[in-house]
């Protein structure tokens, strides 16, 4: 796999459209598992730990807030005011 991608991060800016291509040490989903991705290499690429790490993190951002809060449907305090 890391390999196959000349052990070059494949991260593209999308503000330059310039690959990073620093030395991949990481394996990346690009489609999480979570979110239906599968472990076939077409949904595997190669990145380098700080890209990893950055886009793990988002990944992880996006599962907690599509977890439903209960705390929406506890009913609300009155305003005693109103
Ligand atoms: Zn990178």
């Amino acid at each position: 796999m890391l390999v196959r991608d000349g052990r070059a991060c494949q991260h593209v800016r999308t503000d330059t459209q310039t690959p990073c291509l620093q030395l991949a040490t990481h394996v990346d989903h690009i489609v999480p598992a979570f979110e239906g991705g599968s472990d076939d290499v077409s949904n595997l690429r190669a990145l380098c730990e700080y890209h990893h790490r950055r886009k793990t993190a988002r990944e992880a951002n996006r599962a907690r807030s599509a977890v439903p809060r209960r705390t929406l449907h506890r009913p609300r305090r009155m305003n005693p005011y109103l």
